[in-house]
């Protein structure tokens, strides 16, 4: 039999060996998806309510529990750990206040003769391939209102953070919804590729662009339903006008959270000339302040890079800014074992012929450029590929809402960046993606229409 095994990013420690999932194994629990897929579409909504609601009181009562364990598993800081998992209740309040809702039949036309209705009715059989750099926010966007739209789900967590997709599967299970209807595939990207080789209806996946184009390239015969959620190179732009200590304390936090290691972590910044020196000094002042290394100690805000394959990438670009000119203000080198830690570090004089500047770097890294008015940061912002988020800090309304209407991103922030609301659907532009998760239109993303054109006798 295959295992899985699952070491500590911080440590290096062995924290288990599980069994994993192989081909037959995959096929039994996709055959099983589908068998269970009357039945529970058969349960009422309430009912479907009341798990979730008894699966969100599981999280509260055993929230050490589940911090401790993504913490180990993926390197997160145990505050951040802590943060993500009650940053998931709203989310799950939002899906328990909007579900029926977003799905109850539509009435859009009755002349007495004819009638026209909308429905939605559930995919079907729907897989998740997940990321682990939050993966009860990128797990659950998905599972909960899958399963509350009433599709099955087969889930495969990253496997960088498979302990928690165990905790996630096995808190729904004691919640009340059926084994069959929610099952963890366990493994690494080989149990994916199993997975999209079977009778699903929708393939729902978080991760990098690389294994996103693999997915759709998979599925592309199938014509399923194909939802991609991949990286993004965001920036922000400080205008002249902007407060620079207030800018460089959010951008700091916004760029270094998680440790760099979030979809929407900020990954340029661009400063008006005027303000620049300014605010790369409260900038360097608020990083030099982040506590790093014992990810078990609540004041840890710098965690590990959860995969040792990234080390490599931060000192690529490191290397490549260097070489093209970038003056290093902090940082810029790995940590010495054991674990895998990787020092905060900024660069200014930086410019887009350096990957930093180009490529998700997906780390504590960062670099700030010089633009000398709107026009050039427009232009810097939107050369990329990407498009998953974006920012302007200004005390001026309309022209942050001019020019976030220019630029290229599922979601712009004004004053404000690394925030993900539920009541706001999530996508990206470009190469950062297909589709979109939360609001009410990721609800509905669950469910086809079906259109009734109903005429009297
Ligand atoms: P990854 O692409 O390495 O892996 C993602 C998942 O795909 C894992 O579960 C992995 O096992 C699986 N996989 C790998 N190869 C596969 C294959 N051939 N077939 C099927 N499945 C396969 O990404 P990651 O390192 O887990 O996550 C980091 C990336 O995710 C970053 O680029 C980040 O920006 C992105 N991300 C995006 C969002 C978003 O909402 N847009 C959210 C979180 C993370």
């Amino acid at each position: 039999m295959t295992t899985l095994q699952i070491h500590n990013p911080a440590t290096g420690a062995l924290v288990a060996e599980l069994p994993a999932d192989d081909a037959v194994s995959v096929a039994a629990k996709a055959a099983a998806a589908r068998a269970v897929l009357p039945a529970w579409g058969a349960v009422p909504m309430a009912d479907k309510l009341a798990m979730i609601q008894r699966f969100r009181a599981g999280l509260v009562a055993e929230m050490d529990l589940l911090a401790s364990t993504l913490t180990q598993e993926v390197g997160k800081p145990i505050s951040q750990a802590r943060n993500e998992l009650n940053g998931l209740l709203p989310r799950i309040d939002f899906f328990l206040e909007q579900a029926e809702g977003s799905v109850r039949d539509q009435h859009v036309f009755d002349d007495g003769q004819m009638h026209e209705q909308i429905s939605h009715i559930p995919l079907g059989v729907v897989v998740n391939i997940s990321a682990w750099n939050y993966p009860y926010f990128v797990g659950c966007n998905v599972i909960v209102p899958a399963l509350l739209t009433g599709n099955a789900v087969l889930y495969k967590p990253s496997e960088h953070s498979t302990l928690t997709g165990l905790h996630i599967t096995r808190l729904l299970h004691a919640a009340g919804v059926p084994q069959d209807a929610m099952q963890c595939l366990v493994g690494a990207g080989e149990v994916g590729s199993a997975l999209l080789a079977q009778k699903i209806d929708g393939v729902f996946f978080t991760g990098s662009h690389a294994t996103g184009v693999r997915i759709a390239n998979a599925v592309a015969g199938k014509l399923v339903k194909l939802q991609l959620e991949l990286g993004g190179k965001d920036p922000t732009y400080v205008r002249a006008d902007a407060d620079p200590k207030t800018a460089a304390e959010s951008l700091a936090d916004g760029a270094m959270y998680n440790t760099g290691q979030s979809c929407c972590s900020v990954e340029r910044i661009y400063v008006h000339e005027r303000l620049h020196d300014a605010f790369v000094a409260h900038f360097l002042a608020t990083v030099a302040s982040f506590q790093q290394g014992d990810t078990l100690d609540p004041a840890t805000y710098i965690g590990a890079i959860t995969r040792a394959a990234q080390l490599d990438v931060l000192d690529a670009q490191v290397a490549d800014a260097l070489a093209k000119g970038a003056q290093l203000r902090c940082g810029g080198k790995r940590l010495p074992g054991p674990g895998n830690h990787y020092a905060p570090t900024v660069f200014t004089e930086v410019n887009h012929t350096m990957e930093l500047m180009r490529e998700e770097s997906f780390g504590p890294i960062i670099g700030i450029q010089k633009v000398s008015d709107d026009a050039e940061a427009l232009r810097l912002m939107n050369d990329t590929r990407y498009g998953l988020t974006a920012g302007v800090f200004t005390r001026d309304e309309a022209v942050a809402r001019e020019l976030l209407a220019q630029v290229h991103a599922g979601s712009v922030y004004w004053n404000c960046c690394d925030r993900v609301s539920p009541r706001l659907p999530w996508s990206g532009h470009g190469d950062s993606g297909v589709g979109l998760t939360l609001s009410t239109q990721g609800i509905q993303t669950f469910t086809r229409p079906k259109a009734w054109h109903l005429r009297q006798p």
